[in-house]
């Protein structure tokens, strides 16, 4: 493999260490703990993995944690009333919401219930727009993981190529805007996108988002690039592969994260690191 590789799990471990200090410093300065109330509707098996691997990373860092797993049949106005409730609990700095939530319950509903205050997750379109202006509290978690790793190679952002392929609320956009504000020069592609490949090729730095296996091929990417890959596709056989062709593009590209064990533990350190960042906020505003 020509290519470094950009370690997420371990690179999540050194940070969830400082994360875990620092839980212990507020605790012993202010009396504060930090709290992560995690809300996770329904029995989909993705879902409970994610919010038990939350709630592993939650105990090893000393974040207390307010579970509720609730029955699929809940309705919208139970679920907004335990959102209001927990917006007002004093223990709890960060509100997690695990998607996909029932058909009949309205997300975006439920996510702009949650108090900005407590966005853990970055999702409120409240901080959304924090981000657009580039003053952000609550940065999106698989976003600022991607920067974390493009930070932890020594690449510089600032004036780089960078290229994004995806551009949802959720990952895309923010890792973009992220991008920019380091002074990155983006381009953001898409499904509509024209010669997607030759775009691609342009990148120092290229991002890619989609959901798509192996998607991102060799031809596609620039001699050196940093590629981050966000993608997490499960296949036949039951193992999963990001959206990047990994051995091919491994060999052509400078840095390259792995899948597994790339974005997926960075994203889970960030939800620690948002949660104890307001439980911070929250104890600096008590004084
Ligand atoms: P979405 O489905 O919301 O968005 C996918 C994006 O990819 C869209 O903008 C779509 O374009 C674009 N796209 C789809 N096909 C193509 C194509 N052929 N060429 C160019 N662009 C294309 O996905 P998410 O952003 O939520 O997630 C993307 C991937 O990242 C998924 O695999 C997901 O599982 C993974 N993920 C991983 C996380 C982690 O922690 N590791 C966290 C979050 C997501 P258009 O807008 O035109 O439809």
């Amino acid at each position: 493999m020509a290519a470094k590789l950009i370690d997420g799990k371990a690179l999540a471990q050194s940070i969830r260490e400082r994360i875990a200090k620092d839980v212990a410093d507020l605790h012993a300065n202010t009396g504060v703990r930090p709290g992560l109330a995690a809300i996770l509707v329904g029995d989909d098996p993705a879902s409970h993995l994610y919010v038990k691997n939350k709630q592993k990373a939650c105990d090893a860092a000393g974040i207390y944690v307010d579970e509720h797993k609730l029955p699929a049949s809940m309705s919208q106005a139970d679920l907004l009333a335990l959102i209001e409730k927990k917006n007002a609990d004093q223990k709890v700095h960060g509100i997690l919401v695990q998607l996909p939530l029932p058909k009949h319950i309205d997300s975006k509903v439920i996510l702009d219930a949650v108090s900005p205050a407590k966005d853990a997750d970055g999702f409120h379109p409240y901080n959304l727009g924090r981000l657009v202006e580039g003053n952000p509290v609550f940065e999106a978690c698989t976003p600022k993981g991607v920067i974390k790793m493009i930070e932890s190679t020594g690449v510089g952002i600032e004036g780089k190529r960078a290229v994004v392929v995806g551009r949802s609320n959720i990952v895309g956009k923010p890792v973009a805007l992220m991008l920019l504000h380091r002074h990155a020069t983006i381009t953001i592609c898409h499904s509509k996108t024209k010669d997607l490949p030759a775009v691609c090729r342009e990148a120092e730095i290229l991002v890619v988002a989609i959901g798509k296996a192996k998607f991102v091929t060799a031809d596609m990417v620039r001699e050196g690039a940093v590629v981050i890959d966000v993608g997490v596709n499960r296949l036949s056989d039951g193992t999963f592969v990001g959206d990047v062709d990994f051995g091919p593009v491994s060999q052509k590209a400078g840095w390259i994260s792995p899948v597994p064990g790339g974005v997926g533990p960075m994203t889970i350190t960030m939800l620690l690191y948002n949660t104890v960042e307001s439980a911070k906020r929250f104890a600096a505003a008590k004084k």
